[in-house]
């Protein structure tokens, strides 16, 4: 779809889904929306725009919540996301829906309870209309490997939307939802909101509980929310972030105050090593995110992080021998797609022959060979180095830096089966994320313009990255340069 069907496919101006959630739950807790109409409204969305594959199933207690939220706004209580309809990535559990991971492995696997971060928001007044559309097992930069097939960028349905969370993405740059949950391992929230033109948000590792979560890589894995404003990202952050006691890396630090304290002038260093191979489009954005920031009166110069070189290897060095341990519960007998075998070992070796696709028994093979003996010193033990010596360059930058800049990725939305055929391409997308993810700290994707490729523009991201703990700090950033009109505005394009 171009930007002129998406018009033409745009909401009716009256519709409660062209508010952001905070104004909508204000709406709902006022009274001028009830939070079933609210949910109708996304529901039928979602119908609408069914072609962009952005959903993997529908909650079927959808409406059903929606009224239970009525009944305690009925009843006095206060919400902070009142009737708010959100997506939440398919490998996240609620209770009573099915929870794939984009996986034939786990196709029909009903989920027995309800993550964390999912429950906190229902318990705030949202409604989870649908599960979102992912790579298989948050394995890919794309959602190409998704085993019910890709979900489709909205703003030229030949390309990705990103992966993983692409079809959070979508829902979200497609007016289906004004919100939703993701989850970034290497870059897997920032990139698709990149891609797609919307806000996304990778929080401090440990900040928001895993609990529910589907493990990929347990060292690196953190939820985190999409949304059309920088505003609405700190609105999720406030009622899903927390201490957590059923998840034992979960960070039990308070949110710091979001005010005032950002240091004036504010010191901004864009990373050297993130301002070659970019597209032109991409160059641009990044200028005119520094300029606003000069605008703003920051102090802009630039860091060298010259370990970040390392970054990718180091990344799927580790991310691989996590996901092939977390991965090997799934032996069709405790959990998974059962398989018929002459005996054990057969029925096991058929259920994960036919439940996992090709790129994650690639990741099992990769994960394996790293931790094997003889090969551990070279790859495993090397690649944690390597993850030192990133996290150290970081917070020896943030010593002279508040906040570092860089593209979320070096080019626009690619094509489909433009780089699936090569998994070296493929890894080499995360060049921007993945050094965020090994320091654990946290970044954002702002929507920064576009770039015009075969007639079609296409959304830039650009990525700032805070020092640990800096959440607040980072989306009030956000707040600022949006609330200057300094950005170009957000791409979801559903609007008049
Ligand atoms: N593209 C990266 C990978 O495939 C990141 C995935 C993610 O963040 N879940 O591992």
């Amino acid at each position: 779809m171009n930007p002129e069907s998406l018009s033409s496919a745009a909401l009716s101006p009256s519709s409660p889904l062209l508010l952001s959630a905070r104004d909508l739950a204000a709406q709902v807790s006022q009274g001028q929306v009830t939070p079933q109409a609210s949910v109708g409204a996304a529901l039928e969305r979602a119908e609408q725009m069914k072609h962009l594959n952005a959903l993997i199933s529908l909650n079927p207690a959808a409406q059903q919540q929606a009224q239970q939220v009525a009944t305690r706004l009925a009843a006095g209580e206060t919400l902070p996301l009142a009737g708010v309809p959100v997506v939440v990535k398919d490998n996240m559990n609620l209770r009573g829906t099915v929870t794939t991971c984009g996986s034939r492995m786990l196709a029909g696997y009903l989920s027995p309870y309800t993550a964390t971060a999912v429950a906190r928001l229902q318990a705030a007044g949202a409604v989870v209309i649908g599960k979102a559309n992912m790579d298989e097992f948050a394995m890919g930069s794309s959602t190409e490997t998704s085993a019910f097939g890709p979900a489709l960028n909205p703003w030229d349905n030949g390309r990705v939307p990103g992966g993983t969370s692409g079809g959070s993405a979508v829902a979200v740059a497609a007016g289906i939802v004004p919100i939703s949950l993701g989850s970034d391992t290497g870059g897997s929230v920032r990139q698709p909101a990149a891609f797609t033109g919307v806000y996304g948000f990778k929080p401090t590792y440990g900040r928001v509980s895993r609990y529910g979560l589907v493990a990929h890589a347990s060292s690196l894995d953190q939820i985190g929310p999409l949304a059309r404003s920088a505003a609405d990202l700190a609105l999720v952050m406030g009622v899903i972030a927390g201490h957590d006691p059923l998840d034992a890396t979960s960070l039990d630090v308070p949110l710091e105050p979001a005010e005032g304290a950002w240091p004036s002038p504010l010191r901004v260093g864009v990373v050297r090593e993130s301002l070659v191979g970019n597209t032109p489009g991409v160059q641009a954005a990044l200028a005119r995110v520094l300029a606003a920031l000069e605008a703003q009166g920051a102090s802009v110069s630039q860091v060298s992080l010259p370990s970040t070189e390392y970054a990718v290897a180091a990344y799927y060095l580790i991310s691989t021998p996590e996901a092939s341990s977390n991965l090997a519960r799934y032996d069709g007998m405790v959990y998974g797609l059962r398989a018929a075998g002459s005996d054990v070992a057969a029925s096991m070796g058929s259920a994960r022959a036919r439940g996992f696709g090709p790129e994650v028994k690639r990741r099992i093979l990769m994960g394996t060979y790293a931790l094997s003996s003889g090969y551990y010193d070279a790859y495993y033990s090397k690649a944690m180095r390597v993850r030192q010596l990133v996290a150290q360059e970081f917070a020896r930058a943030f010593e002279r830096f508040d906040v570092l800049v860089t593209p979320t990725s070096p080019f626009p939305a690619f094509r489909f089966g433009e780089r699936s055929g090569d998994p070296l391409a493929m890894y080499a997308a995360d060049v921007d994320t993945v050094a965020v993810s090994l320091a654990g700290v946290p970044a954002l994707s702002i929507p920064a313009g576009f770039e015009e490729l075969d007639g079609h523009p296409l959304p830039v991201g650009i990525q700032l990255i805070a020092p640990a703990l800096a959440d607040q700090r980072l989306l009030t950033l956000a707040q600022l340069l949006e609330q200057g009109g300094l950005l170009s505005q957000p791409g979801w394009g559903v609007g008049a």
